[in-house]
């Protein structure tokens, strides 16, 4: 048994509830309870001459629903079934109604089984998502990036969240990691009731990948409540009484951590100052280059929210906006994060309007001139062309400040010429 090591993990996630705390303070707690397999999906079984068969699918479905009715009794808690009968939901389905109904827990009941014909093995054991994701899990996680939502706090933090963007699943893996801990918790209570109370042989808690677990927003576990192929654990899992007991043990696992969460909710929040903006705006200079990238090259490594501004025949990449020390910081770090070691935060006074020079709008570059019928002729009447190095540029527009520039920009956007750059001429 592994329980103590988490106690002392648990004062980690203190901070991590209190960001939560008013979700916790306000609404029921929500729990699913999965049965594992169900319908023609029969999971692990055997057939005992004195017993009969002993399915998988039937064991898991008792426990679940005792669990349920033991929870209902209970107002604070609202229980979601992923199925109350005899039928098989796609573990997509599964994980879909747990990150639909913004769940707090997620609990799934199996039966293990072992290869050898009479099973040696014997107990119970737990299973949480490992933090370690292979390149195989990153592409299921991002394929079935739908269902993965990233809360509040953590959409503020990555507001460049790009799912196809490699850099991007440093978002991912740090949410994971989030629910893990909470996870190995509840896992950790699970194992030491059926140790303690009910005398079990416990395989402790353990690490997988697993389908069901991976995709869900929220701390989750699988339980194995023992070996359908050991003679003892297949008599206890089959009656009314082992289902019930096993039922119980979650139960109190489930309280207990419920009112772990209850009393660090409950501590008073110090006040924290409200945050004052800046009076400068800060910008996260990523890297000054001759080369212009478009929106969605690989070398801007999944960033969004970039602006290049030109200047003296190099582009600086610039990555959000902001005049908040603490999302500046954050996007400094979410700048180096995806791979820009070398990146800085630049402050820009809102508003000024340069004494000399102007700002214009890089509309194309080309070692060809643009056609005459060209939608950028077409609608810019105005635009100056220009040669240099065998190069020719086309700019459109003088603006006096960059937020102006910037709004010239957008305009621009609307009428479909994108990837124009900013240019900072200072004549
Ligand atoms: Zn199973």
């Amino acid at each position: 048994m592994t329980t103590p090591i988490f106690y002392k993990k648990f004062f980690f996630l203190l901070t991590l509830f209190i960001t939560c705390s008013n979700l916790f303070s306000q609404k029921k707690f929500t729990i699913v309870l999965d049965a594992g397999h169900g319908g023609s999906d029969i999971g692990a079984n055997r057939y005992y001459s004195d017993i009969g068969a002993v399915q998988e699918k039937n064991v898991t479905l008792g426990v679940v629903l005792k669990l349920g009715r033991m929870l209902e009794k209970n107002k604070d808690y609202k229980v979601i079934y992923t199925r109350k009968i005899d039928e098989y939901p796609s573990l997509t389905y599964r994980t879909d109604l747990a990150n639909r109904s913004k769940a707090d827990l997620f609990i799934s009941v199996h039966v293990n089984s072992s290869p050898s014909k009479s099973a040696t093995a014997q107990g119970t054991e737990t299973f949480v998502q490992g933090p370690n994701q292979n390149k195989a899990n990153l592409d299921v996680a991002k394929a079935e990036n739908d269902v993965i939502f990233l809360d509040e706090k953590d959409k503020e933090n990555f507001a460049s969240y790009n799912p196809n963007s490699p850099e991007s699943l440093i978002a991912l893996k740090i949410q994971q990691s989030k629910y893990l801990e909470a996870s190995l918790i509840i896992g950790g209570l699970v194992e030491e009731n059926f140790v303690k109370k009910d005398k079990r042989l416990s395989r402790g808690v353990k690490q997988e990948n697993l389908h069901v677990l991976r995709m869900n927003a929220m701390p989750s576990i699988l339980i194995e409540t023992g070996f359908v192929n050991n003679y003892d654990d297949a008599h206890y899992i089959s009656t009314e009484e082992g289902q019930q007991a096993i039922a119980e043990s979650i139960f109190n696992a489930i309280t207990s951590y419920k009112k772990m969460i209850d009393r660090n909710v409950k501590e008073p929040e110090p006040e924290k100052p409200v945050e004052q903006p800046l009076k400068n705006d800060f910008r996260i200079l990523l890297m000054s280059t001759p080369t212009k990238y478009n929106d969605d090259d690989p070398a801007l490594k999944g960033l969004k929210y970039i602006l290049p501004i030109k200047e003296n025949g190099a582009y600086k990449y610039y990555y959000g906006t902001t005049n908040y020390a603490s999302v500046r910081d954050t996007n400094l770090k979410t700048a180096k994060d995806a791979g820009f070691r070398n990146a800085i935060s630049i402050s820009f006074v809102p508003n000024q309007a340069l004494g000399i020079g102007y700002y214009t709008i890089e509309v194309y570059t080309g070692k060809d001139k643009l056609d005459s019928k060209s939608v950028i002729l077409k609608s810019l009447p105005d635009i100056v062309r220009t040669k240099e190095n065998g190069m020719f540029y086309y700019t459109n527009g003088k603006y006096k400040t960059l937020e102006d520039a910037v709004k010239a920009q957008k305009e621009l956007e609307g009428k479909g010429i994108t990837n124009t750059v900013i240019e900072k001429k200072l004549k």
